[in-house]
């Protein structure tokens, strides 16, 4: 089984620092149940990528079986997927072998290690119990941008179909602590299985290694209770150790993310004239029933319902986090029944096709395509131009010219870390121009925020209608 660690965070070869392991030399570590080997496929200061090769002796786990009470011979106990999957095997490989960079400490690089840095993490094979969707549930919100794709049981056969496990790729800024701490916990979790003996001990492990995130995690009990292998008695135990420190609130969580953003542009209070100038267009497209896509923690959904034209908001996003803290700041628990009516949250992608987008007067994309990678551009245009299909498709994003006029914002900086590209004007003129055309929509575009006579407006705003 197969797991690398790639980092684009300069120089890359620190990863050798943080991982402690040199990226020189092929390093094997001896396990209970075969042999770890780290090897470095690439180590330039631009990328550099660690390689984690598990190699499971199947002969010597049965070995070990033996005597155990229920243990008797068959061919699945010497022919089965433990040896090629990334499981529980995985996770104590990672803990032996990368013990030092768990515990968050580096001795030549402290500063790194306790720093945020662009991080990958590609899985050969994972075996994940409820697919892809349990997949995302569980690492995205924990702020991963998860790719995954089917591995089908036989190429030879395609008829056969599709296998039980997938190739994930995770990316994230993140440290590398946090990061492998997910997988310890989370590689276990997706495949539900457990090569070992789950006992109270097992409780200690999953508050050490999830103490900080677990408690937030909107899915905690599904980790808690795949991880004690549903133990009802352990995992409830677990629960209560996480939940009786305080909480970790989500709000501070994504407000952290957000500030990032808020921070430079706050001196014109860009937020708010976004806000207004959606809902403007809106208005004065006449529309009713709206979808809000990538609506994050809700804001432009709370102004829209002070709207007494629009009928209807709906919003989406990705990230269950986000969604759980608009439910709260809308207080949709305690809304009158009028108004909760005129009002719904989903989780859900962009990418996908989804028949819930569809049938709205005007959708909004707010501050969200920048958050797509460009390969996932083509997917997300039909979803919203070709399935959703919108009268009225109003869409904002930063423009990039503008950017040096932020003093706080490091020359060539993005204005986000999540942020996958910023276009200048040009660029969103001829991306909008080409869907607009591909999809017969006309598009009219706009400045928000002040104009500046050489660089235009901090935002700028692509109107889409039929
Ligand atoms: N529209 C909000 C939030 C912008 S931040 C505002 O203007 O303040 C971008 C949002 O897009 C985040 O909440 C993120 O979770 C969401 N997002 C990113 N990729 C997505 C995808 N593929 N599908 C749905 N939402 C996505």
């Amino acid at each position: 089984m197969l797991l690398t660690i790639s980092t684009t965070h300069q120089p890359a070869t620190d990863l050798g620092f943080l991982l402690h392991k040199n990226p020189d030399r092929h390093q094997t570590v001896g396990l209970s149940f075969g042999v770890a080997h780290v090897i470095y496929p690439e180590a330039s200061p631009q990328r550099c990528t660690a390689a984690l090769v598990v190699d499971v002796d199947p002969i010597g786990l049965v070995r070990d079986r033996r005597g155990r009470p229920g243990s008797n011979f068959s061919l699945a106990q010497y022919v089965n997927d433990r040896p090629y999957v990334a499981s529980s095997f995985m996770s104590v490989a990672l803990a032996r072998v990368f013990s030092t960079a768990l515990s968050g400490r580096s001795k030549e690089r402290p500063e790194v290690a306790d720093r945020e840095i662009p991080l990958e993490a590609n899985l050969a094979v994972v075996p994940c119990r409820g697919g892809e969707s349990v997949l995302r549930r569980l690492f995205e919100p924990l702020g991963y941008t998860v790719d995954a794709s089917t591995i089908p049981l036989d190429t030879h056969f395609p008829a056969w179909g599709n296998s039980r496990y997938l190739a994930v790729r995770l990316r994230a800024t993140t440290k590398v602590k946090d990061l492998l701490e997910h997988l310890f916990v989370l590689l276990p979790v997706l495949d539900d299985d457990k090569h070992y003996w789950v006992g109270p001990d097992e409780v200690d492990k999953l508050l050490r290694r999830g103490g900080e995130w677990l408690a937030g995690h909107p899915d905690r009990e599904l980790i808690a209770q795949r991880y004690l292998r549903h133990d009802r008695h352990l995992a409830q135990q677990a629960m209560a150790h996480l939940l009786a420190d305080e909480p970790v609130d989500p709000d501070v969580a994504v407000a952290a993310h957000d500030a990032e953003e808020d921070t430079v542009e706050r001196r014109i209070s860009l937020g708010e004239q976004r806000m207004a100038a959606v809902a403007d267009a809106l208005v004065s497209a006449g529309a009713r029933r709206v979808v809000d896509l990538g609506c994050g923690q809700g804001k432009l959904i709370r102004a829209l319902l002070a709207v007494p034209s629009i009928d209807y908001v709906v919003g989406v996003d990705v990230s269950h986090r986000a969604l759980e803290v608009a439910a709260r700041r809308l207080h949709l628990d305690t809304m009158a029944p009028r108004q909760r009516q005129r009002v719904e949250l989903l989780q859900g992608s962009l990418t996908y096709r989804d028949q819930r987008l569809a049938g709205f007067d005007a959708a909004v994309l707010a501050e969200v395509i920048e958050h797509l990678d460009p390969p996932r551009l083509g997917s997300f245009e039909r979803v919203v131009f070709a399935h959703a299909r919108p009268g009225v498709v109003v869409l904002t994003t930063p423009n990039v010219e503008y950017n040096v006029r932020f003093e706080n914002l490091p020359a060539g900086d993005l204005r986000h870390r999540d942020h996958r590209f910023e276009w200048n004007r040009d660029q969103l003129a001829t991306w909008s121009s080409q869907v607009a055309q591909r999809h017969g929509y006309q598009v009219d575009i706009s400045g928000i925020g002040p104009t500046d006579p050489e660089v235009g407006s901090p935002t700028q705003m692509a109107v889409f209608s039929r």
